[in-house]
């Protein structure tokens, strides 16, 4: 693993700041953000841009979302301790690390075959032990469920269906919903057969795609 120096931990107290300023309140979701390495996450050459807050490329076509995305959605789940959450888009599994540090217990679905591999090596030595899965998270994971809380870290052109009975009641998913650009939606399941939907605005994550891709 690369070093996680003062250089490093300064980069990071000040993205926290950043964050705090720009509207990130929940103290628990900025105390994660300020321990978890994101350079180690990106190439090492690239550490000045690990600590800006911007989405950058990992490979795949793909991008680590940027500080605040992660930071936002985070906070619109009202994470607690324990809570069982699905995420969809495992990624750099830089959001991945930041539900653990915060005491969730994370089951993570990636498409791309080539990152699904990848941040299986790299999460387990850093001390995070979500359950990896390859497969096309529009399907979800019935059998694992149901879930306190779903993330959806790629933008999901309508509400991803077959992932809401997968929320128990009073489970929170957050989603971007729209073709090239998404509205953040949070939903709360009330009971068996009600959701509502509140609408965070605009933002702008890679696509959801169906299926996976074994490249
Ligand atoms: N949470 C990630 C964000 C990565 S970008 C991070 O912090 O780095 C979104 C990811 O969603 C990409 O890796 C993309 O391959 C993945 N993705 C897109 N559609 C998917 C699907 N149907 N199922 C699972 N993963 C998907």
């Amino acid at each position: 693993m690369q070093s996680d120096g003062y250089r490093e931990q300064g980069l990071r107290s000040q993205l926290v700041a950043e964050l705090a300023k720009k509207g990130i309140a929940d103290q628990n979701v900025l105390a994660a953000i300020g321990k978890i390495p994101r350079h180690v996450f990106m190439d090492s050459a690239f550490i000045d841009f690990a600590y800006a807050d911007k989405a950058f490329p990992i490979g795949a076509g793909q991008t680590i979302s940027q500080p605040f995305t992660v930071a936002f959605q985070t906070q619109l789940l009202n994470l607690k301790k324990g809570d069982k959450v699905l995420e969809i888009g495992t990624g750099s599994g830089y959001q991945t690390a930041v539900l653990l540090e915060m005491g969730a217990k994370v089951y993570t679905i990636e498409r791309q075959r080539e990152l699904y591999h990848k941040v299986q090596q790299m999460l387990p030595p850093m001390g995070y032990h979500p359950q990896f899965f390859y497969g096309d998270g529009y399907l979800g994971k019935p059998t694992y469920g149901p879930f306190d809380k779903i993330l959806v870290t790629a933008g999901a052109p309508s509400i991803p269906e077959k992932l809401l009975p997968q929320l128990k009641v009073g489970g929170v998913m957050v989603v971007p919903v729209g073709d090239k650009q998404q509205r953040m939606f949070r939903i709360v399941r009330t009971n068996e057969t009600d959701f509502t939907k509140e609408d965070f605005g605009d933002c702008m994550f890679v696509p959801m795609l169906e299926g996976v891709n074994r490249g």
